[in-house]
């Protein structure tokens, strides 16, 4: 990591010139979008005709996640207009040594998913701070969100529909899988105590839990996740605008689960 430090702000500064081509002129690319640093010295990408947030994130090696998270103008789905700048933040964490990342699962699904419509609105489970984003995390991948609050606050049903499980298990401990229309299916985890039985018919916002850290938890939160046809999805592209600003992924705080 010779010529890039972190800035006051925590973000990736760079301070080498040649670094610096190397990333704004990759292949020498006819219409290659522009790099260039900030006057505070930031990494301020200049959107080019076609590119996307996914496309972006990719090329950084960074979340859509962190992406939204450093540009307080975006959301997951926003459409981005050429020349536009975005502030880029520090790449993920990376090992320089050790095993490579794990295979991406098969069932894990990093795109912005297109329903169709098909969704259930759904709401937020819980109010509090996500701690932890959906994907790649040191050692594997995170299969949900997790959302910080006190111990005993009331969780609640994402959208309405039946309960499938509500049971412990030995990484999520007290569980609760809720099935809704269009085979979508939530999962609350960690569960201080679930309050719903399976077969329950529940409406978007009944309490069906408290928060806890049963299972493999280290901190109290939820574990939150959405299902589409046995996929995984992440959840902040099916929630509304987040009650509290997110935490930008990669954190130096530990996972505060294995899933
Ligand atoms: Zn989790």
């Amino acid at each position: 990591m010779n010529g890039v430090g972190r800035g006051p702000t925590g973000r990736l500064v760079l301070v080498a010139a040649g670094l610096l081509a190397a990333v704004a002129a990759p292949g020498g690319e006819a219409g290659a979008p522009s790099v260039s640093p900030s006057p505070s010295g930031e990494l301020i990408h200049v959107v080019a005709p076609g590119e996307s947030l996914t496309r972006i994130a990719r090329r950084y090696g960074v979340t859509i996640g962190a992406l939204v998270s450093a540009n307080p103008s975006l959301t997951p789905t926003s459409r981005l207009r050429v020349n536009q700048p975005l502030a880029i933040p520090a790449p993920s964490p990376v090992r320089s040594s050790g095993p490579a990342p794990p295979r991406l699962p098969f069932d894990l699904v990093l795109a912005i998913p297109d329903f169709d419509g098909q969704a259930p609105r759904f709401e937020w489970p819980l109010n509090g701070t996500v701690i932890s984003q959906f994907g790649r995390r040191r050692g594997g991948w995170h299969r949900g969100i997790d959302i910080r609050a006190d111990l005993g606050t009331p969780v609640f049903a994402a959208a309405a529909g039946i309960v499938a499980a509500s049971d412990v298990e030995p990484s999520y401990g007290n569980v609760v899988k809720i099935e809704h229309s269009h085979d979508f299916m939530t999962i609350y985890a960690h569960h201080l105590q679930n309050l719903v039985h399976v077969g329950d018919v529940v409406e978007t916002g009944q309490v069906i839990g408290q928060v806890g850290r049963t299972g493999r938890a280290t901190a109290y939160h939820l574990h939150f996740e959405v299902r589409y046809k046995g996929a995984v999805y992440d959840s902040l592209y099916l929630l509304p605008s987040p009650p509290r600003p997110t935490q930008v992924a990669g954190t130096e705080d530990e996972p505060a689960d294995d899933e």
